[in-house]
């Protein structure tokens, strides 16, 4: 009535339970809008208005101005803007701030525990910590401030003036009544959802919940019941936030770990093939005029006289050729790597054949350890009986002064292998990664092309090393993973 009609009023504070109140059903159409501090500078900047030189910007609000109603945003500053103290000899006003003691006050208000006739509680910390204040000042700055404000008024503090405002307003009634706002959630999580919600949260034993409040609650299980309630998230618990960080972190480096063998491995196999290419080329270049070499050296050798001269000769350059014809077989296989022929094949009856056509080297002993249930493999034969070969050849040099080589045939529902044992000097550490890289030998030039267990690890057999703890002399092995179908090989060296 004083300003006259249109008059809009806002209001404007720290605190946003504000905007709560001012759409209750009793406050409708006295307040037109609620800002918080942020909200009004953000608005003022983006109008481009500075406060500070608007026109009457030194003014004082229009009277009745308060005196000590600006303690009101501290707490207890409600009691002495009304001329009431919290008397403790007396006990009958308790002013009480904070979640926890609100609560209690109430609760105890309600029993009787107390003597009190007068609640003055908060669950707040007071207007001055309210979430809507624009700068970020300590608590007790902010109480420093507010309380010089309202000294500062005091000083200046016309109290017949401030009486006399007040007359024009007796008859307005400034008595404000509540209405029972119940928000209290009905759902109340049983235990076995509860448990279940903990387990979410990773609390699965009475040790894991560590109620250390930072999620906002003061237990795990408040904070369990708050997200049954759909008050809350999971994500809001510190330590399982942290935990699930760590394991993104650890899937994150897994992956990076394996693009990073992905890539090796791709960059390996590229050169495997140019290497492959390369063999083959060679190979059929080199094959054709050697086996017209041999062939011819072998006829001019039957013609040969035992006795002659050129016996011996021709028999070296049959040898040698022959030797070639080896390497280029070894280079051809190297090439024909990704080409893979399985066929049913009795393991058994392999291993001996392959036995056969290796004889035992004097002084070693070969003993054959059988304990197929079912001898039959899917397997690219001629690649495993290069491999077997070359282990059992392998072994039997290891062990220049005599040993013993044990070849194991075992099977499983899934898997099929055989493993090459000898008691010899074993491979040393350093060679063992390199055990199936194509041309790696440790052999005399001329002794070895460094093929013979390359087949080993094709598509064939996927054949791997291992060190086989069960050993009673330490031993190495060459294992394959479980494949699809049944075909393999193993084999063991002592180290
Ligand atoms: S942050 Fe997590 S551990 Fe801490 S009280 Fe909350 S739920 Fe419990």
């Amino acid at each position: 009535e004083t300003y006259g009609p249109g008059l809009k009023l806002v209001f404007v504070g720290p605190c946003i339970a504000k905007k709560g109140e001012a759409e209750y059903e009793q406050f409708e159409g006295e307040v037109d809008a609620v800002l918080t501090y942020g909200e009004l500078r953000t608005l003022l900047e983006q109008r481009g208005l500075d406060l500070g030189a608007l026109e009457g910007a030194d003014d004082d609000f229009d009277p009745p101005r308060g005196s000590l109603g600006g303690l009101f945003p501290i707490t207890r500053g409600l009691l002495q803007a009304a001329g009431l103290t919290e008397d403790l000899l007396r006990g009958d006003i308790v002013s009480a701030d904070g979640r926890e003691n609100l609560v209690d006050a109430i609760v105890e208000f309600k029993t009787g525990e107390t003597e009190a006739r007068l609640l003055d509680i908060l669950c707040c910390e007071g207007c001055i910590m309210g979430p809507g204040y624009s700068e970020p000042e300590p608590v007790f700055k902010r109480r420093s401030d507010v309380s010089r404000e309202a000294r500062e008024r005091r000083a200046t503090f016309d109290e017949e003036a401030w009486e006399a405002a007040m007359r024009a307003y007796d008859d307005v009634d400034l008595r404000r009544t509540f209405k029972a706002y119940d928000q209290r959630f009905d759902h109340v999580p049983d235990p076995g959802e509860l448990r279940e919600i903990l387990a979410r949260m990773n609390k699965l034993t009475p040790e894991d919940e560590l109620d250390c409040g930072a999620c906002g609650y003061e237990t795990c299980r408040d904070h369990a019941i708050a997200i049954s309630q759909g008050l809350a998230e999971v994500e809001m618990c510190l330590p399982y936030s942290v935990e699930e960080l760590r394991k993104t972190v650890e899937e994150l480096r897994e992956s990076h770990r394996s693009l990073e063998s992905t890539k090796e491995a791709l960059v390996k196999s590229e050169k495997l093939a140019s290497m492959g290419q390369l063999a083959a080329g060679i190979a059929h270049e080199v094959n054709n005029p050697l086996g017209i070499l041999l062939l011819h050296a072998n006829l001019l050798l039957e013609d040969c006289e035992q006795q002659s001269g050129d016996h011996e000769d021709l028999e070296l350059i049959v040898n040698q050729a022959n030797r070639c014809k080896r390497i280029i077989s070894g280079l051809l296989n190297f090439a024909r790597q990704n080409r893979v022929v399985r066929q049913p094949t009795d393991l058994g009856a392999l291993v001996a054949e392959v036995l056969r056509t290796v004889p035992a080297e004097e002084g070693v002993e070969i003993a054959v350890d059988d304990r197929l249930e079912d001898p039959t493999a899917e397997i690219d034969a001629d690649q495993i009986v290069q491999v077997l070969v070359n282990l059992v050849t392998n072994a039997q040099q290891a062990m220049p002064d005599g040993g013993r080589l044990t070849v194991t045939l075992e099977d499983t529902e899934d898997e099929i292998s055989v493993s090459v044992a000898d008691t010899g000097h074993g491979i040393p550490d350093e060679h063992f990664d390199k055990l199936f890289s194509p041309f790696f030998t440790t052999k005399q030039v001329g002794k070895g092309t460094g093929l013979g267990l390359w087949p080993s690890r094709t598509a064939s057999s996927r054949c791997t090393a291992v060190r086989s703890p069960s050993s009673p002399t330490p031993t190495t092995s060459v294992a394959r993973p479980s494949p699809p179908s049944r075909s393999c090989c193993r084999g063991a060296r002592a180290a």
